[in-house]
């Protein structure tokens, strides 16, 4: 995970631009939204028949994929970009917009020894049409894992209108999109394919708790996904033997390696990082990482 920064100014224009009248209607939905008290995708007809209500937050789905380089935005799995890649795509409340779901769930393994906020039946309602509560995510890391959750460690906010206002609720997920300060590579190192908080509990224990709550929560050492990163940084890594013999075109991929725009960005960082401090305990890593892939070709 890695954080593309946009401001929200910049989001509308392009959403002003791409999607004529969005922001008026998403103006509109909204203050319906607070007039309730609560999402809603129906309403009462003056015949007291209820009548459907469209959501349209999929109309910018487009910009939000472009923005994330069709990366994404949690697990940074390149997918199809594009008119046809649409369909491999949620685009995903942050903020869940009509309720939220205790996490982790009751029938859940994983045990903390601190809070995560409370379930909700009413959910980040004025959100539902904010650009920056929205992210374009691959259908695995939407659903099941980001669902309708959303753990924090402090007291959760309601009926605000900006998502900086809920900076009070001390979320435990990063929002990879704001242009505050959060940062997801802040938070989230790794070690060849497999991810881990990148700080101790004794050395920061709220950035501690955030690395270990994103990485479970998305489940980020899922084998699939290892397998992907894995199959990846021995790419890199040829990439790499052959940049250090000074082949040209290896030390021009090289300095690509590290753009946001590349698959599994951060994971690629940190490999080649350790590539450049201790060759030898990279060197250990590629008969893993070969292993891994291995086993995940054999099924
Ligand atoms: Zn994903």
């Amino acid at each position: 995970m890695i954080r593309y920064p946009n401001a929200l100014d910049e989001i509308e224009t392009a959403v002003s631009a791409e999607a004529k009248g969005w922001l008026k209607k998403a103006q509109t939905r909204t203050s319906l939204f607070a007039k309730l008290g609560r999402y809603t995708n129906e309403i009462e007809a003056t015949t007291g028949k209820k009548k459907k209500l469209s959501d349209f937050w999929g109309d910018v789905k487009p910009l939000y994929m472009r923005r994330q380089y069709n990366k994404c935005v949690y697990c940074e799995t390149r997918l199809e970009g594009g008119a046809a890649g649409n369909i491999q795509w949620d685009l995903e409340h942050f903020r869940p917009k009509s309720a939220v779901s205790r996490w982790p769930s009751a029938k859940s393994t994983l045990l903390y020894d601190f809070d995560m906020g409370d379930s909700a039946t009413v959910g980040y309602y004025l959100l539902a049409y904010h650009l920056h509560n929205y992210a374009a995510a691959c259908k695995t890391c939407n659903s099941p894992y980001k669902s309708d959750h959303f753990p924090i460690g402090g007291e959760r906010i309601f009926g605000l209108a900006h998502p900086d206002d809920y900076v009070g609720e001390r979320a435990l997920l990063v929002y990879p999109l704001g242009n505050g300060d959060d940062d997801p590579e802040d938070l989230i190192t790794f070690t060849g394919e497999r991810a881990e908080p990148k700080y101790t509990k004794e050395q920061d224990l709220h950035k501690w708790r955030r690395g270990r709550v994103m990485i479970d929560f998305f489940d980020l050492n899922r084998d699939g996904l290892q397998a992907q990163r894995a199959a990846w940084l021995l790419a890199v890594w040829s990439n790499r033997l052959l940049a250090d013999k000074g082949e040209p075109f290896a030390l021009k991929s090289l300095e690509r390696l590290r753009s946001p725009r590349i698959p599994y960005s951060n994971c690629t960082k940190c490999f080649l990082d350790m590539c450049s401090a201790n060759r030898p305990d990279a060197e250990k890593l590629i008969p893993i990482l070969e292993e891994i892939v291995r086993i995940s070709e054999d099924g």
